[in-house]
């Protein structure tokens, strides 16, 4: 690869595949690119695949399908190619599981001839002209003109579990690749979000054997559900996010607390399954002692025989004590500049929280030249609301970026039909129609 790139797409989860797969789709892109990620091979969140889990999302919010519905690489046109859609329908399934979603971007992935896997970034750097992308594997570095960071987000450890953090402390988001054996052992779940919901029914169905017992703490005052009502997914629209993207920072840091619930519940299906399994279990003695704590902040953990977590009840204002063998963090993830930037850090402009500062296009200002643009994805929960780090809005995003990149509209990212008045600039539009 000696020419230098249009587009160098960093890491290739959903999110800059979906921009693999718009520019693959268009006939006449023009835009010469080329994705490279870390991993040996595309797989969607693998170490997250516990048995039954499912998709938040409508499986037609897929990679293309809202910008690009004629595209080869839609759902329906995986579902078509393998031969399954009437089954597909008539399975008339709550919400598809996140197996079959992974083996659809897996097509996708594989159909794509300017993925390359087995790349990891390790520097990414700038000539005065190109982006210059260095491998930890070594070779001759890359050039770009444009780039686009798409590699995801760090887990969150809560600082007081980061000096235990081993084979009986760890991140949810590699338990299914665990050789995790629970027998006997006094087992605690921190977090009340989807991730932990999952985990947590993973433990009570004795996936990894029978535990001694179980715990589930979570910050939140109840196990809460996502809210998938029409006016919350109003919310996942492009109307809103351009409504909210310039809206005065507290003013944004207040919606989206108010908001957490569209996006960071558990799945309503989950709650229902869990509570009933608790409720049998319970009343025909199946289950293992166990506690479900809502409203626990965690302040403290120390290691005794085993853990002790020291717990604050929101409810109450007391202290409480758990005794673990091991502790599960189901505790989300981070927005981090990714270390590969060190290089071209002291030309990012960074927001108050020490993060990318994204422009409306999803353009990360910096002070190279203006003929050089970082795209970022994933990376703008504060600016553009928290439809970004979702695929709600995944392929629109996508196709807004190529568009800009390529100073044209070639995707059709309009929208026409308003139901909501998020604001309203100027005055009334009905008084002046009447
Ligand atoms: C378990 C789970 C379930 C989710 N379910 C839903 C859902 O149902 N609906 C929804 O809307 N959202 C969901 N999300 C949120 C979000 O849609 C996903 O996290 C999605 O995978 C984000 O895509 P991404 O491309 O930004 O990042 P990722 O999928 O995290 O991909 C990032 C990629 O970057 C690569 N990478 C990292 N560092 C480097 C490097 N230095 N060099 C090269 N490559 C690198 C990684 O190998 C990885 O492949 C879920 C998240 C999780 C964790």
């Amino acid at each position: 690869m000696t020419a230098p790139l249009d587009l160098a797409g960093i890491g290739v989860g959903p999110f800059n595949l979906s921009i693999a797969a718009l520019l693959a789709s268009h006939r006449q892109p023009g835009i010469n690119s080329a994705f490279f990620d870390a991993k040996p091979q595309f797989d969607w969140h693998p170490g997250m695949l516990l048995p039954g889990v499912r998709l938040q999302t409508s499986f037609l919010k897929d990679l293309v399908t809202g910008v690009a519905p004629q595209s080869p690489y839609s759902f329906l046109q995986f579902l078509v190619s393998h031969g399954r859609f009437y089954q597909f329908l008539a399975a008339e399934l709550p919400a598809i599981s996140r197996a079959e979603y992974g083996q659809y971007l897996a097509w996708v992935a594989g159909q794509l001839d300017n993925l390359h896997f087995g790349q990891e970034l390790a520097a990414l750097d700038f000539d005065g002209r190109h982006f210059q992308l260095h491998f930890k594997a070594g070779g001759p570095p890359v050039a770009a003109r444009h780039i686009c960071l798409g590699t995801g987000k760090p887990p969150h450890i809560p600082p007081c579990c980061q000096p235990f953090l081993g084979d009986n402390c760890f991140h949810a988001i590699g338990i299914a690749r665990r050789q995790l054996d629970v027998r006997g052992k006094r087992v605690v779940v921190l977090g009340g979000g989807q991730s932990g919901a999952e985990v947590f029914e993973a433990l009570l169905d004795g996936h990894w054997g029978q535990a001694k017992a179980l715990h589930w703490v979570s910050r939140r005052s109840n196990f809460a559900p996502l809210d998938e009502t029409p006016f919350a997914n109003e919310v996942f629209t492009p109307q809103y996010m351009a409504a909210f993207f310039d809206l005065p920072d507290a003013t944004k840091a207040r919606t989206l607390a108010d908001q957490k619930l569209a996006s960071d519940g558990i799945s309503p299906d989950s709650l229902k399954a869990l509570y009933q399994k608790l409720y049998e279990g319970k009343v025909l003695g199946q289950l293992p002692p166990l506690s479900l704590r809502p409203g626990r902040h965690l302040q403290a953990m120390h290691q005794g025989q085993g853990y002790r977590l020291v717990l604050e009840n929101q409810l109450d204002g007391k202290t409480e004590e758990l005794e673990a063998d091991l502790v599960i963090l189901a505790t989300g993830f981070n927005q981090a500049l990714p270390a590969y930037l060190a290089p071209l850090q002291h030309k990012l402009v960074l927001d108050a929280q020490g993060q990318l500062s994204l422009d409306r296009h999803f353009q990360a200002r910096w002070t190279g030249p203006e003929t050089n643009r970082i795209y970022a994805v994933n990376a703008g929960r504060f600016s553009h609301g928290i439809a970004e780090p979702q695929m709600s809005l995944m392929c629109w995003r996508s196709a807004s970026i190529i568009n800009h990149l390529a100073g044209q509209p070639l995707f059709a990212t309009d929208q026409k039909l308003d139901l909501v008045n998020w604001r309203q600039d100027g005055p009334d539009p009905l008084a002046l129609a009447v």
